[in-house]
């Protein structure tokens, strides 16, 4: 199978009237920022638009939710067309799954590499930054005009995807995409704030907990930490705001690869991964029933926290072996 092109999925939203947009489960700012701009501009032509969610959205993303976000699903009850935004697989769905499949057509809009083509419709390029890149140039071939939300909420999407320019899926393309954004006239400074700057106490204690289980592997290339539900009862924190931690894992200068581990319960442990130059960890998480990009990528184990830790250790000492 191949992609279809934004000509074909502009064609089949222009004749649909009710659209549900569905974002993945564990909200970023790229799939909540990219269904907000979409939400926009299907509402601007007219159509009956939402997006449909199953979990909490982050604090930090909140602005971008402007009536767009329902958790009802009957809010629609016979949708023309369904589109899933940023998401691998149905599980990033999994709640919504049977709404998406009701619609007589479906629309994949996702960037990540391990994504295999699995909608009616797709358009899934790895190469791109964020899922945001791909609403820019579907607006575009739309003729749509992008106004200052839009703007807003691509910027935000893009910035979190790329961790704000700095990683290796920032193109020029994507630079490019963030200048013609400034035509809206939005305030990059004002979303960078809302984003990065808008962190309760809880976030920085959980943080420093978190860090507090720092191991390492083959002599520091390798890097693991972990969160358990305890240590957020004692915080006060959320799991979402343990957001960042990998990242910090990776800034280690000897490190390649780096593992988080989220103990969701007793026997789930959700991964997060991330790697610098060299270890695909999306083959990894592909291998385990996840998905991501090779820098960045996710799973869930179905396992106790110990189980998993011992798990991640072998599998990363493994990949680092033959590097
Ligand atoms: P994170 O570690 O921040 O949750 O996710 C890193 C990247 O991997 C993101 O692009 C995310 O969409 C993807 N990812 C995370 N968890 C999963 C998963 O369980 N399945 C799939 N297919 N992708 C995931
Ligand atoms: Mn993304």
């Amino acid at each position: 199978m191949k992609n279809n092109s934004f000509e074909e999925i502009g064609n089949l939203i222009g004749k649909a009237e009710k659209i549900l947009l569905f974002p993945h489960v564990n909200m970023d700012g790229d799939t909540l920022g990219s269904s907000a701009a979409l939400c926009r501009a299907l509402r601007n032509l007219g159509k009956e638009c939402y997006i449909l969610i199953e979990d909490h959205i982050p604090a930090n993303l909140a602005f971008l939710d402007r009536g767009y976000c329902t958790f009802d699903q009957n809010i629609v009850t016979k949708p023309d067309l369904s589109i899933c935004i940023d998401c691998g697989d149905a599980g990033r769905f999994f709640k919504r799954k049977e709404k998406f499949q009701q619609s007589p057509v479906t629309i994949c809009i996702d960037h990540h590499g391990t994504t295999e083509l699995y909608c009616d419709y797709n358009y899934v390029d790895s190469k791109a930054s964020a899922t945001g890149e791909l609403i820019f140039k579907l607006l575009k071939v739309m003729n749509l005009q992008i106004d200052r939300e839009m703007g807003e909420a691509i910027f935000a999407a893009i910035t979190t995807d790329t961790g704000n320019f700095q990683y290796s899926n920032t193109s020029k393309e994507t630079h490019e995409i963030t200048a013609a954004l400034y035509d809206t006239g939005f305030d990059s400074n004002k979303i960078s704030v809302e984003l990065y700057e808008n962190n309760r106490m809880e976030k920085i204690l959980i943080k420093n907990r978190a860090l507090n289980t720092l191991s390492t592997v083959c002599d520091g290339q390798g890097a693991i930490a972990y969160v358990t539900q305890e240590m957020l009862t004692e915080t006060g924190a959320l799991m979402e705001e343990t957001e960042g931690v990998v990242e910090e894992l990776r800034s280690i200068s000897s490190v390649e690869v780096a593992a988080f581990l989220k103990e969701a319960d007793a026997d789930r442990v959700k991964v997060s991964m991330r790697s610098k130059k060299r270890v695909n960890v999306a083959e990894i998480a592909a291998s385990l029933g996840g998905g991501g990009h090779e820098r960045a990528a996710g799973f869930t184990l179905h396992c106790s926290l110990t189980e998993a830790f011992d798990m991640i250790t072998e599998r990363m000492t493994d990949s680092l072996g033959k590097l």
